[in-house]
């Protein structure tokens, strides 16, 4: 069963890489006949020359040439503005005109700088950076990039030194991932700490220095707020959930030479609490990872965003399309937050390359 749903996937990838983009293009000019207010936020994380190993990495990069082929669709379809601007832009929208889309990206990656920044230049357009300001200063890996590093490494203890051992649910790197996702920031330092231990000393080009985000204002891109430490905020105390939106905001503000006005919630973790906590701290928007359109009725503070394919241009165009359908419809149920990356891996986390058993699984992307 299990296998003719993975034929029937890849079917459908090689359907929507060849027609995509066409058939796309016919249904979009059919809705934009329609005066309806919607529009889509993209949220991307790792960009790089090659494509990511899905069975191996944690956060798989999308190949630049397939990122490059879905901004140009962006540029030519769609109104592509800032994540802050899409609100009033979707206000705005009338009959006729294109939809605006918000293409974002989450986490202080060193390949947005090296790699996506150049081709959202050349192709000119404008994106939003969530960032956590954490290496600023200094060079610095998050947990997730640590673990990583600690799984190329053939590390094999992994599930005891994040204390999931005894858990005995953990058995590959994704379930590694969601149980870490869970744990209270003490829990969660700890085992950063532990990562650190093991995965060795974060690569000098870990993360993002000032000057990096200075290209990134100097490119007209905008900066949004994505928390210092990266909590799962919906685990903070009230107390320390006021003092994640506060955490080296002031730092990254002075970078960036304005405030920041919008924030992404970790991993996606938001409910009312969370999103209440960000409108005190004066965020006017706040985004999550549920996969749904945005229309004048979404909470401002809880404005849904869907993950592109990585497949292709067809593949996004083909997303695209659906969301606007869809228009405000969310189906947790169905297993389609957004935040959630279907991939397979072998079942010895440890030996990644090793096992003939294959998993599926769902973690939520940071
Ligand atoms: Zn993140």
């Amino acid at each position: 069963m299990t296998a003719r749903i993975y034929s029937w996937k890849r079917i459908g990838e090689a359907v929507a890489r060849v027609v995509g983009t066409p058939v796309a293009h016919v249904v979009l000019l059919v809705l934009r006949l329609s005066g309806r207010k919607a529009g889509i936020a993209l949220m991307y994380h790792a960009v790089d020359e090659q494509a990511g190993d899905a069975g191996r990495e944690l956060v798989p990069a999308v190949a630049s040439s397939v990122f490059e082929g879905q901004i140009r669709h962006l540029k030519r379809r769609y109104r592509v503005v800032r994540a802050g601007d899409l609100p009033a832009a979707i206000a705005e929208r009338r009959r006729g005109e294109r939809y605006p889309v918000a293409i974002t990206f989450d986490d202080d990656l060193r390949c947005h700088v090296a790699v996506a920044l150049p081709i959202l230049e050349r192709v000119g357009v404008l994106a939003t950076f969530f960032l956590t300001g954490v290496s600023l200063v200094h060079p610095f890996s998050f947990w997730w990039e640590r673990l990583q590093r600690a799984l190329d490494q053939g590390v094999s203890n992994l599930a005891e030194l994040v204390g999931a051992a005894d858990v005995g649910t953990c058995s590959n790197a994704h379930e590694l991932v969601m149980f870490v996702q869970q744990l209270g920031p003490e829990s969660r330092a700890t085992v950063e700490a532990r990562l650190a231990g093991v995965a060795g000393i974060d690569p000098p080009d870990a993360g993002l220095r000032a000057a990096d985000v200075r290209k990134l204002v100097e490119a007209q891109m905008e900066v949004g707020f994505h928390t210092l430490r990266h909590d799962n905020l919906s685990l903070l105390s009230d107390d320390m959930l006021a003092k994640a939106m506060e955490d080296g905001r002031g730092s990254l503000e002075e970078v960036v030479g304005g405030p920041l006005q919008i924030i992404c919630y970790p991993y996606g973790y938001v409910d009312e609490r969370v999103a209440n906590a960000a409108r005190v701290a004066r965020f006017v928007s706040g985004f999550t990872t549920k996969r749904v359109a945005v229309t004048p009725g979404s909470d401002p503070l809880q404005i849904g965003r869907w993950g592109p394919s990585a497949n292709s241009p067809g593949a996004l165009a083909a997303q695209l399309v659906v969301a606007l359908v869809r228009r405000g419809t969310y189906h947790p149920h169905r297993g389609d937050d957004a935040n959630t990356l279907r991939t397979s891996l072998h079942s010895d986390a440890s030996h990644p390359g090793g096992g003939e058993t294959s998993l599926r699984t769902r973690i939520r992307k940071p």
